[in-house]
């Protein structure tokens, strides 16, 4: 069992790993950057180290300066949180070498599904279903071209290595192909260092939802259902909802039932998420994420399970708690991604809190990092927090988030609150009639 524990991450996801270690007995040491030094994971935090400077290349993605950490303090596994290391197969390594247990999944699987080509033949093998594309690479634009006249416009080139929203071009027409083709891999090159692209069917109203799963590495797996993540700015999430309102039953446990099984096959251990587009009832898997998800407080409204705890149960070589046939679905779970970002280009606000005032309340969950005078520095991601309203239905679910919207108070800096306030007032929202393109064609008119 483990007695403490380190937390290769800040914000608000260092804050949640702080939360479930402190519930079962396990000391939690923070590391920071020098801008960090008055952040709230360090002052909730057991113990804490800095290790570097501001910029993210010299802190939080030293692996030498972390590993010293854990050497200083005497913690014994590393939890990653999400973004920085937590999908780096070369950390992973380097953490078992010296005798550290990472709480996520092997290095070999961090791999395989970090490169998105071999991602989709695993999963095709595995019985996944896939959006129909190219077979691996594509490495000239002629192959391209030929492609894309077989497919049918529209299609999508997308970088293996890419992830965040980069290196992805779609191509409407044969004509847009040349510079779709050389703008995905000119951005798979410069942001991760890889070029290899492949071409997907671009598909046009589709949903996105994603499927929960976990595993205890020993050829146990269960699915905790759906996330709808389809509201979506330059392919990143802004609200994300479980279960999906366009998801039945039926569809839940087939497709639930295809990733458990996948991931019990490949000895899949903790937490993961497999990424689909979802169509006229039809799932195609896109990519999956080997780590804990900013939006994964949804499912656990919903299941009344707490994940990290899961995450770090495994990672001590336990079993899991949890059987799919103890899994029922409670109600309904809403999350939205609060950001220090100015409307209406969202551009990055960063600055001092004057005041802060989370929302309470039945069925409320606020995960942030904030704090009366904080001054939020402007070296990382925009997230400043995320809040998650639980109701017994979707209309009870929207109408919490609307009162809780209305209680949150962040004075100080510009945030995407605003934003959220609008979408309550649409119908398509209330509906729950939207698919991945829906945000983007609404701000272009909207905001
Ligand atoms: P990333 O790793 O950058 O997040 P993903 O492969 O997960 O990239 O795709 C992110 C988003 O891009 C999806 O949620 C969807 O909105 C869009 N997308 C990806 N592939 C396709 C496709 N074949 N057709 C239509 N949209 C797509």
């Amino acid at each position: 069992m483990f007695d403490k524990i380190l937390i290769a991450n800040r914000g608000e996801i260092a804050l949640r790993v702080i939360r479930a270690a402190r519930e079962m007995g396990i000391k939690s040491v923070a590391v920071h950057s020098t801008a960090d030094s008055d952040a709230m994971h360090v002052r909730m935090a057991d113990e804490s180290v800095c290790i570097g400077p501001p910029s993210s290349t010299d802190s939080y993605l030293s692996i030498p300066a972390i590993v010293a950490a854990c050497e200083i303090t005497g913690a014994q596994a590393i939890h990653p949180g999400y973004g920085f290391l937590s999908e780096n197969a070369k950390f992973v390594e380097i953490l078992e070498d010296h005798g550290l247990t990472f709480i996520g999944p092997t290095s070999e699987h961090i791999r395989v599904m970090g490169d998105k080509i071999t991602a989709k033949d695993t999963m095709k093998a595995l019985g996944v279903p896939c959006v129909p594309g190219s077979d691996g690479g594509v490495p000239t634009l002629e192959e391209a071209e030929k492609l894309g006249a077989d497919m049918g416009y529209p299609v999508i080139i997308k970088a293996t290595a890419g992830g965040g929203g980069k290196g992805m071009k779609v191509a409407n027409s044969a004509e847009e192909m040349k510079s779709a083709f050389q703008t995905a891999r000119a951005e798979g090159k410069s942001n991760f260092g890889n070029d290899e692209v492949y071409i997907e069917k671009y598909l046009t109203t589709p949903r996105h939802i994603e499927i929960q799963v976990f595993g205890d590495g020993k050829g146990k797996a269960v699915h905790l259902g759906e996330r709808d993540c389809s509201l979506q700015r330059r392919h990143q999430k802004v609200f994300e909802e479980a279960p999906g309102p366009s998801i039945t039953p039926d569809e839940r446990a087939r497709i639930g039932k295809i990733c458990a099984d996948a991931m019990a096959n490949i000895n899949y251990i903790g937490a993961g998420t497999i990424e689909f587009l979802y169509e006229n009832g039809e799932f195609y898997f896109i990519e999956m994420n080997t780590r804990l998800q900013v939006e994964h407080p949804v499912t656990e409204a919903i299941f009344g399970i707490d994940l990290v705890r899961e995450q770090i149960r495994v990672a001590e070589g336990l079993p899991m708690s949890i059987n799919q046939e103890d899994l029922q679905i409670n109600g309904h779970a809403i999350e939205v991604r609060i950001n220090a970002e100015k409307l209406p280009n969202f551009a990055p606000c960063p600055g001092k809190i004057t005041q802060y005032h989370a929302p309470g309340g039945l069925g409320v969950r606020m995960d942030s990092a904030l704090y009366d005078g904080y001054s939020i520095p402007p070296f990382y991601d925009s997230l400043i927090g995320k809040l998650i309203v639980h109701g017994r239905d979707r209309p009870e679910a929207l109408a919490r988030l609307n009162r809780a919207l209305g209680e949150l108070i962040v004075d100080g800096v510009d945030t995407t609150v605003p934003l959220f306030h609008a979408l309550l007032g649409e119908d398509d929202i209330h509906t729950g009639d939207y698919n991945i393109h829906w945000l983007e064609q609404w701000l272009d008119s909207n905001i």
